[in-house]
């Protein structure tokens, strides 16, 4: 018999964007679990612009409307922390060729490590397809208010009080 599936959506999420939030509404019309499983990574920690304790709270607030969302931080090798889960679908966003030679690599990876596990990539809406975190952080460092249309409000909001406090 086949189990209910339940899926985790991994990523920095630094901050999370519309285009996150597109794959994970559709997502969550295919799986009736998907955890946001916030990278918490020690290498990459100084290249974020927000802390792990900030992009939870930011997440928890952009899905509060989705019930079959959780949020977790998680670190070490993603294979692990979804056996512990009882996960096996991995889920990531393609927006462009670019995206795709990374995540294959990473995908042929991560099912050499448990076969177990399938990644399924939902493909970016096209308006939310040139959108990422890096240029929404940008574009925001010089205090436009033109993020607001390509991120949740929380992210925003976030953003903004982020800013303000390096100024
Ligand atoms: P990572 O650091 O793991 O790349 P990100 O938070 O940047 O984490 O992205 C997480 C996932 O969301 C990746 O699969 C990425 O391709 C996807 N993604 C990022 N931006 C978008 C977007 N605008 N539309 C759809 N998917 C996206």
């Amino acid at each position: 018999m086949i189990q209910p599936i339940k899926a985790v959506f991994p990523g920095s999420f630094d901050p999370i964007t519309n285009g996150h939030m597109d794959v994970l509404s559709r997502a969550c019309k295919l799986f009736p679990e998907v955890t946001l499983a916030v990278l918490q990574n020690q290498r990459k920690a100084s290249k974020n612009l927000f802390t792990i304790e900030e992009r939870l709270e930011m997440l928890r607030k952009a899905t509060e409307h989705l019930p079959n969302v959780r949020v977790e931080a998680f670190g070490g090798l993603l294979v692990e922390y979804m056996r512990e889960r009882g996960a096996t679908v991995i889920l990531r966003g393609l927006r462009a060729v670019s995206d795709y030679e990374y995540e294959l690599q990473i995908a042929h990876l991560n099912r050499q490590m448990n076969p177990d596990v399938e990644t399924v990539f939902i493909m970016a809406a096209t308006r939310w397809s040139y959108v990422s975190s890096s240029m929404v952080k940008e574009i925001a460092s010089y205090g436009s208010k033109e993020v607001s249309k390509m991120v949740p409000p929380a992210s925003a909001e976030a953003l903004v009080k982020k800013f303000a406090e390096q100024q």
